[in-house]
């Protein structure tokens, strides 16, 4: 039986959750999706189903769905004397590589590789303020003052029409809603949404 989701977050959530193999994210995953054409009614192949119907949105839009869905970190069981009991998300971390790399294409936030990422953090999981951002990065030698990082943060927002941690606006504008919009248009008339 075909399953169906509320929204596309939670689809794509799914997803990614049915991969059945951590060392491969989401991204690597969607390159192949074509040529799964088993059987749709088990987990992989529906997941397949939704990275197929997905397909044009891969990329900076597809990363900023995946950002918004998945959770920056999973639980981790290897039981080494090591381990925190977490480990990164292997389709979150994906996901931040292909907004800070297209971030630097775009011309957004060129200043630095660990302020993009940062800021990205910011934006999908791991709330900062631009003052912590700014500490964080800050060498001895090197200071990186928080208007420099607010700056680029808010650039970077526009630029994807992100929401931060509490924030309730609207934002219409940007990769991130018209992605939504895109994965909520391709997922609703594949009849793989409930609402
Ligand atoms: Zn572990």
């Amino acid at each position: 039986m075909r399953q169906s989701w509320s929204d596309a977050l939670t689809a794509i959530r799914w997803a990614c959750s049915v991969s059945g193999n951590p060392g491969r994210p989401y991204s690597s995953r969607m390159l192949d999706a074509w040529r799964e054409e088993g059987d749709s009614t088990d987990a992989a192949g529906q997941a397949g189903i939704i990275f197929r119907l997905l397909w044009e949105l891969r990329g900076a839009p597809m990363a900023t769905l995946v950002a918004r869905a998945v959770k920056p970190s999973i639980p981790c069981r290897c039981k080494a004397p090591c381990c925190s009991g977490k480990r990164m998300n292997n389709d979150w971390k994906e996901a931040i590589d292909v907004l800070a790399a297209a971030a630097l294409a775009a011309g957004i936030s060129g200043r630095s590789y660990d302020l993009r990422v940062a800021i990205l953090h910011r934006f999908y999981g791991s709330y900062q303020s631009y003052r912590q951002i700014a500490l964080a990065l800050s060498g001895d030698n090197a200071p990186v003052d928080d208007g420099t990082v607010a700056r680029n943060g808010k650039e970077m927002k526009a630029w994807l029409g992100a929401k931060e941690g509490g924030d309730n606006s609207e934002t219409r504008d940007g990769i991130e809603p018209m992605a939504f919009m895109r994965a909520t248009e391709l997922l609703q008339s594949a009849g793989l949404l409930t609402g």
